[in-house]
């Protein structure tokens, strides 16, 4: 499974990017950054959307994708998959007509540049070559992370969340965690408000898991405090753990 990394920060700056996981060249997990970093060749390669939350550094890049397939054909659909009230929000809060077109509907309802399809959680779907299931987790809007399994490999993505029980069953084991770390330690009290993890809040939530993944890829920090929160992370101590950097790619 190719994991390539096109943004994983927790707020934007130059060289750090809202998250988004590409997997595989054609499967997306979160669209904070798509067409900032991919040619277009490689955007239309992306046929499939998962979607952790509303929050708008999750979903900022899929108005941008619908503009720009739309311009070279209008026989291209892009389908984007979240939970029910996820869906809604994207349809009432960004394709509305006033916050951008409704490319649900564009060029036709029956042929749409985006369509949106709501997932129920612990219910596998077959997507290519993957299998998907979304798992829910604990956030300040209602929020899913996502199990990719593919050729015998398996993937799990947290997406943003605090505390949280589920979704550790889900990762037992898998061959990589894309797990968030927002704040640094001396923040707690702002990550537990907010519904976020710091290091050491991270390394509860990973004595809840029984086989420790083999990697364990750290998203979403505060780019303000990127090198804290890099000290912060070595000292947890657990074998493979690595911050993400923009631009990464892995062989998972
Ligand atoms: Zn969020
Ligand atoms: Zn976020």
């Amino acid at each position: 499974m190719k994991l390539r990394i096109l943004g994983c920060a927790g707020a934007e700056f130059p060289d750090f990017r809202p998250p988004a996981f590409l997997i595989d060249d054609q499967l997306l997990l979160d669209a904070g950054t798509i067409s900032a970093v991919l040619s277009e060749e490689e955007q239309w390669n992306i046929r499939s959307i998962f979607i952790t939350h509303s929050h708008l550094d999750h979903i900022r890049a899929i108005p941008a994708l619908a503009d720009n397939i739309i311009l070279r054909n209008m026989q291209h659909t892009v389908t984007v998959f979240s939970a029910d009230e996820v869906i809604s929000a994207i349809q009432q809060h960004m394709f509305n007509d006033i916050i951008w077109p409704d490319f649900t509907r564009i060029p036709s309802p029956e042929n749409p540049v985006i369509a949106l399809t709501t997932i129920t959680p612990y219910r596998d779907y077959a997507v290519h070559e993957h299998m998907v299931q979304a798992i829910p987790v604990n956030h300040t809007v209602p929020a899913v992370g996502y199990r990719v399994q593919s050729g015998g490999r398996t993937l799990v993505y947290s997406g943003d969340t605090g505390p949280t029980v589920e979704i550790w069953k889900f990762c037992s084991g898998a061959d990589a965690l894309i797990v968030e770390v927002s704040f640094p330690n001396c923040m707690e009290h702002l990550a537990r408000i907010t519904r976020h993890l710091t290091s050491s809040m991270l390394k509860t939530e990973l004595s809840k898991i029984n086989v420790l993944p083999s990697r364990i890829l750290i998203t979403h920090p505060k780019p303000q405090y990127y090198d804290d929160i890099q000290r912060e992370i070595n000292e947890i101590g657990v074998h493979g753990v690595e911050l993400l950097c923009d631009g990464s790619v892995y062989d998972i």
